[in-house]
């Protein structure tokens, strides 16, 4: 019997560990599938306040981790695939093997939608990003291309305007699912070129290791031709994690956790932290806070029941 599982190791998980650790509580923390969470795919992180130079994603969560293993968490690596939040104490399946837990803290993220493109995966960090926010600041006077028709890419297209020396904004098809203001407010700004009906076939280059372009086709013409880029940024969507969760803890439409106040979900003594929550902000700093309200409400759960 655990008094709190912790699901994920990025910011939010790791963040809730060194809390519950240092309180005493012996938190497990199931590592998942994407160890380390977004951070683990981005390269320098310049705005995590205490890294005046700067920090690697990857460095910042290992260091988070082993912080958190000084207070006595405890690391496994696996997945949740089934969860039982019926009745206390809970039970979470990781990887097929039951576990118990009288506390139970979901910061299992959510996943960037990619392409699915063969070299994607490779130059992530190397030019291929999911993070405006977060890359956008090293793209200064280079070609930006952000790719999806949303909210997100009207914004991540905008804001990068401040950066790169022109942002092309590539959507595959003519009507844009992001709401009027967000596109007005991106046709209004000169930076933005726009390519419709057209789809991303591949990136370059992987021999060299960086992003230089892109081929790209018209999908109402069959027309294919190469395009030089330097930032390529994803804005079609995430993916949040909680599929284990479903009819139990309360989904959005979308499958973000909803909350209930604080960190609380509609189940006592579960807990949400992070991105899985977070359609808004998506921050390494602010998951990190998150998972600090969780260990907070988490050993005051406990406290209250006489643990
Ligand atoms: P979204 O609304 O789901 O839009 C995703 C976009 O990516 C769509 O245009 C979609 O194209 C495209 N897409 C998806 N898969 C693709 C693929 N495989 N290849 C090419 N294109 C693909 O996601 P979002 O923009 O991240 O927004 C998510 C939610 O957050 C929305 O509710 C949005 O309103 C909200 N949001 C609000 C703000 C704001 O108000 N400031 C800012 C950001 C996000 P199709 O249209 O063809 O499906």
């Amino acid at each position: 019997m655990r008094n709190v599982i912790i699901i994920g190791c990025g910011c939010a998980g790791n963040t809730a560990a060194i809390y519950t650790g240092r309180a005493g509580l012996n938190p497990l923390v199931v590592m998942g599938q994407e160890p380390g969470g977004q951070l683990s795919i981005t390269s320098e992180v310049e705005n995590f306040p205490g890294f005046p130079e700067g920090i690697q994603g990857p460095d910042l969560v290992e260091n988070m981790k082993k912080q958190a293993e000084r207070f006595g968490a405890e690391y496994v690596w696996g997945t949740v695939d089934a969860a039982d939040l019926s009745k206390r104490p809970f039970r979470v399946s990781i990887d097929g093997e039951w576990q118990e837990t009288r506390t139970l803290i979901v910061a299992s993220g959510a996943s960037a939608r990619w392409l699915g493109l063969p070299n994607e995966l490779a130059l992530i960090g190397k030019g291929v990003s999911s993070c405006a926010t977060c890359d956008g600041a090293f793209y200064k006077e280079k070609k930006i291309m952000v790719i999806g028709g949303g909210d997100s890419a009207m914004e991540e297209a905008n804001f990068l305007t401040r950066f790169g020396s022109e942002v092309t904004l590539v959507h595959r098809r003519e009507e844009f699912r992001a709401s009027k203001i967000m596109i007005d407010r991106a046709r209004a700004n000169p930076k933005i070129k726009w390519l419709t009906n057209t789809a991303v076939d591949d990136i370059y280059d992987v021999t060299k290791g960086e992003v230089t372009g892109v081929k790209l086709r018209d999908l109402k013409t069959g027309k294919v031709w190469d395009q030089e880029v330097d930032g390529f940024f994803l804005a079609i969507g995430h993916i949040p994690n909680t599929k284990p969760f479903g009819g139990q803890i309360d989904l959005d439409p979308d499958g973000y956790i909803v909350s209930k106040g604080g960190a609380r979900t509609n189940i006592t003594g579960v807990f949400h932290a992070g991105d899985v929550q977070d359609r808004t902000y998506r921050q390494a700093i602010t998951a990190a806070g998150a998972g600090c309200m969780a260990a907070i409400e988490a050993e005051r759960f406990l406290e209250e029941e006489g643990h």
